[in-house]
């Protein structure tokens, strides 16, 4: 076993306790302090004098103890320890809080390095709740000192310590895993120098180097694992030729419209990839309301005409009932059994289900993403289609394959995803877009406002009600808290309906409802026996009620332009002129930035596009995006262009050594230890 396996709890100063508590932040091995990158750093190179002290400011302080430290107890229990310091310039005072036992450390001649935040209050100057060194402590780290993400009970100094110790003690012992003539050829770092200047740079140039070099490797094993995933999944089985079907021509003109000439070159494409042997996996975009559903269900009556099972997956449960609601009624004709698999169904009601798709007597299956992960098993399964998903990736595909079939797939949503992006998120992907809208469409008109505008707002519902129309009213959800967004929503929809709306008809809906409820509620919405609907953002996607024409969101500026983009294409699909009115507290010169783009754009690429020019991509993907395993260093988004990069030296890397048997032996060995979940899926033997 390599040294850097061993346990955390044989390392100096840990022992089991700390080591229970490294357990917390996924530390247990010496190899996983070695990769616990720090957040950010400190950068004391820069010491300020006390008499330059600012207010507000953070800085660095080399002084003197002075006096002896004092403990008070404030009426709250709150216990407030003070130091008194000094430098050639003045006087100061080290202030903490709840840290009595800190004086402890203190005598009275000690030489100390401070850094914290400068409290002037009538002359005097206070540094409070600071980190602080011993001159006869500093371990050589330099004056650029790591800052590490925690948990509770571990502080910043005690894990420094730790990781220093480590990197002291472990660093001969690090492999390297990439072969001398590539970390030449490309100029990086060695494991062990990244290792080592990541947690404890000299200066911005080493810094760069070791988070390049460390960027590297966790995208060359990403990438070479999604590559062999990818093989395999080619290698097993060739795909579906699919029939040319005689009911698409009766189906397109028997829909109530004419199909826009964007659908009907991407229908196109996906039909000339359905007939081909090449097995199908395709990213259809399209901005909302453009008419991405019925591109699908050709799709999906050519593969079922051709005598396979179709699957169609949603985000959500609301999303998936009404794609069912609306699938059979226009495939009514066509002799096709469709079924909605959802939560709620008796245990009986799903058996049945279950059997019927085994044994073939169901030809489409609609649900949430459940439908392919959980013990289904198909008879036939010839596409698979997901909806408003940009998670749908490698794996899924991967799954799928694992039980023994290769589906054509394809990927419908309104977020354009840059190249590079679905590369990773796919695989080899190609794109179609429905780069228009149906004839007739109006724009919806955006208002953003405070919510002084409140009352005037419900007035303004209460016209377009009288007029016949119906509303969305939306609440965010209240910092990721599941209890607080059913809460907000629940809240508010008792409220107007007691108050303001007490002549019309309320309906709530939110994700924690049973699948039973939300449908009767959509049903009831969709049939105007509701006026108003107050939500959450479950209705974000695809919810398709043409009658309403107003949209009022709170707190707008919690939510991202895109996602807006989404719950305001939930009115403007009718005939009707509509409203989308954004209430919000955004202060900042960037919150107002995007209501203003808001207002202005009616376009999703376009405002998708400001959205990630305003926020950058690593927050507006997210990161987990992959599904894989957790990227610790690299940004996959921030980093487009390296990943480009690096999945052409990945190709090479294949090339050259398709088993990765020699010189890529350890890299071999990383790319089965990140890859453990998927392991089965990758070939490498
Ligand atoms: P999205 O692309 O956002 O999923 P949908 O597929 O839900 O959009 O379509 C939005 C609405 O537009 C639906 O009511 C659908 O019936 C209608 N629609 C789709 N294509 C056309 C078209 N070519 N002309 C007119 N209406 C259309
Ligand atoms: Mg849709």
């Amino acid at each position: 076993m390599s040294d850097l396996l061993k346990s955390v709890k044989y390392l100096k100063g840990v022992g089991p306790k700390r080591a229970k508590k490294l357990r917390k932040i996924e530390i247990s091995t010496v190899e996983d302090l070695l990769y616990y990158f720090p957040r950010t750093y400190d950068d004391r190179r820069h010491v300020t004098k006390i008499n330059k002290c600012i207010d507000g400011e953070r800085v660095n302080l080399n002084v003197e103890v002075c006096g002896v430290g004092t403990n008070l107890r404030t009426k709250k229990r709150l216990s407030i320890s003070k130091l008194p310091v000094k430098d050639d310039t003045g006087y100061a005072n080290l202030v903490w809080f709840n840290q009595s036992y800190v004086l402890n450390n203190f005598e009275i001649g000690d030489e100390i390095k401070v850094n914290g935040k400068v409290n002037r209050k009538y002359g005097k100057i206070e540094i409070s709740n600071p980190t602080y060194e011993k001159k006869e402590n500093r371990n050589n780290i330099g004056s650029i000192i790591p800052v590490y993400p925690l948990t509770e009970s571990l502080s910043q100094t005690e894990l420094l310590k730790i990781i220093s110790n480590a990197i002291k003690g472990y660093n001969n012992k690090i492999e390297e895993i990439l072969p001398k003539d590539l970390i030449k050829a490309l100029d990086l770092y060695t494991l062990k120098k990244a290792l080592m200047y990541i947690h404890f740079p000299k200066d911005k140039i080493t810094y760069k180097k070791a988070k390049e070099r460390l960027i590297f490797d966790e995208l060359l094993i990403l990438q070479l694992g999604l590559i062999l995933i990818k093989k395999n999944i080619n290698h097993q089985k060739k795909g579906i030729k699919f029939k040319k079907v005689k009911e698409i021509k009766d189906f397109i003109n028997d829909l109530p419209f004419k199909l826009t000439k964007a659908q009907k070159r991407v229908f196109n494409e996906i039909s000339s990839d359905m007939e081909s042997e090449k097995s199908m996996n395709r990213l259809l975009q399209g901005d909302v309301g453009s008419g991405k559903t019925v591109v699908a269900l050709l799709a999906i009556l050519k593969a079922i005409k051709s005598g396979f099972q179709c699957a169609m997956m949603a985000p959500t449960e609301i999303l998936a009932i009404q794609h069912y609601q609306e699938i059979t009624k226009l495939l009514d004709k066509y002799d096709i059994k469709c079924r909605l698999l959802v939560g709620g169904l008796t245990k009986t009601e799903r058996n049945k289900i279950l059997k019927d798709i085994k044994e073939g007597k169901i030809d489409l299956i609609i649900g949430t993403h459940a439908v392919i992960q959980k013990d289904i098993e198909f008879n036939k399964l010839g596409l698979a289609i997901t909806d408003e998903q940009h998670r749908f990736g490698v794996r899924q595909r991967a799954a799928l394959t694992k039980k023994g079939y290769n589906p054509d797939i394809i990927v419908m949503t309104a977020t354009p995803i840059p190249r590079s992006l679905a590369l990773i998120l796919y695989g080899d992907l190609d794109i179609s877009v429905i780069d228009e809208l149906p004839p007739g469409r109006k724009k919806v008109d955006t208002y953003a406002v405070d919510k002084t505008y409140r009352e005037r707002i419900y007035n303004f519902i209460k016209k377009q009600l009288n007029m016949g129309r119906q509303a969305y009213i939306v609440c965010p959800l209240v910092e990721e808290s599941e209890d607080l967004d059913l809460l907000s929503a629940t809240d508010l929809y008792e409220n107007l309906k007691k108050s303001y709306f007490n002549d019309y008809n309320l309906g709530l809906l939110h994700g924690k409802m049973k699948s039973k409820e939300k449908e009767k509620i959509m049903v009831d919405f969709k049939n105007k026996e509701i006026d108003i609907l107050v939500s959450t953002t479950v209705i974000e996607v695809g919810v398709n009620v043409t009658n309403a024409n107003t949209m009022l969101i709170e707190n707008a500026e919690r939510f991202g332009l895109a996602q807006l983009h989404q719950l305001r294409g939930r009115v403007g699909r009718g005939n009707y002129k509509s409203y989308c009115i954004l209430i919000n507290e955004g202060k900042t010169d960037t919150a107002k930035e995007r209501m203003a783009i808001m207002e202005k754009t009616n376009d999703g690429f376009k405002v998708s596009k400001k959205d990630l020019d305003i926020r950058g991509p690593g927050e507006f993907f997210g990161t987990k995006q992959h599904g894989l395993f957790e990227l610790k260093i690299a940004d996959i988004t921030k980093d487009m262009n390296k990943v480009k990069e690096i999945r052409e030296i990945a190709m090479k890397i294949l090339k050259e050594e398709p088993r990765l048997n020699n010189k890529y032996k350890k890299l071999k060995e990383k790319i089965i230890c990140k890859f453990k979940d998927n392991i089965k899926d990758i070939s490498l033997n």
